[in-house]
């Protein structure tokens, strides 16, 4: 999927986002996981793409849906 940076229309590019702890980000949505994790009430995770600007430095964070690119 091309995303442009909404200031610079430029194509923005894929980067790593982490903690300091260099874990991953993620998300976690009010859905319940399915089978068993999600009787044991685990939330859903989703992983986060993140998108820089080369030009301007602007970072943007999608959820990665699954279904999207
Ligand atoms: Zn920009």
């Amino acid at each position: 999927m091309d995303r442009r940076c909404p200031d610079c229309d430029v194509h923005m590019e894929d980067v790593k986002l982490r903690t300091y702890d260099a874990n991953p980000l993620a998300v976690t949505t009010d859905e319940h996981r399915e089978g068993i994790l999600g009787k044991l009430g685990v939330h859903e995770r989703l992983d986060v793409k993140a998108l820089m600007c080369p030009r301007c430095g602007l970072v943007r964070t999608y959820a990665d849906l699954g279904d999207l690119d």
